[in-house]
Formats: C-alpha cells, sequence, structure tokens
C-alpha cells in the first residue's frame, strides 16, 4: 500500500510553485502535489490524507458540490433542544459590567 495519494484538488496542477515543477529539460510540467497519508486517532479520515491544501479541499467541495450533498442530502434543519435563554450579568474584580445569554442544552447535565 503507497504511502500518499495525488492531491484531488482539480487545479492543484495549475498552481505555480516551485514543489510541482517536474519533468526533464524541455518537456517541464506542473505536476499534481502528492498527499501524505496520515495515520492514528481523526487523521485517517482527514481531508488532508485527500488534499494537499485548504485550496485545493474547496476548489473540489465548489466543482462537485451537487454531488457531494446528495450524500446526505437535508430537506428539513436540525434542531438541538435548549433550556430557555436567561440575559445574565457578570461583573469582573476591576469593575467592568457585561452581560451574556448563555445556551444550555436540554438534558446535558452540567452540575459540577
Ligand atoms: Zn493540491
Amino acid at each position: 500500500m503507497s504511502d500518499y495519494k495525488w492531491c484531488h484538488g482539480p487545479s492543484c496542477h495549475k498552481s505555480k510553485t516551485q514543489d510541482r515543477i517536474r519533468g526533464s529539460k524541455g518537456s517541464k510540467v506542473l505536476r499534481t502535489r502528492k498527499v501524505k497519508q496520515h495515520q492514528g486517532y481523526q487523521l485517517g479520515t482527514s481531508f488532508y490524507n485527500w488534499f494537499c491544501s485548504n485550496g485545493c479541499y474547496n476548489d473540489f467541495a465548489n466543482t462537485h458540490v451537487e454531488r457531494i450533498v446528495a450524500i446526505a442530502p437535508r430537506h428539513e434543519p436540525l434542531e438541538t433542544p435548549i433550556e430557555d435563554p436567561v440575559k445574565t450579568k457578570h461583573e469582573t474584580s476591576y469593575g467592568h459590567t457585561y452581560y451574556d445569554v448563555p445556551i444550555k442544552e436540554k438534558g446535558v447535565d452540567t452540575a459540577e
């Protein structure tokens, strides 16, 4: 099993960087980058195993977005039940006062 894949970015081979230059004199090319295969916790499923950069990942996602969302289409919104939000006043030790509205999920034990 090889320890790399070719970057799946559709335009990876169009980026003008020195590390992509391959070939012999007179027939040089810009080549798609190799992507090292990461192992271990979560890295095995990281997109960095298929793409050399966020840019290449975004190019791929933007090119194929219709097919990507078809994998898990969403026709209804998802909802997370929460407790009724309560505006809360805070005062710091140096006299600053601020407010926030903590959002707590229902059914999650927040006792310490
Ligand atoms: Zn790439």
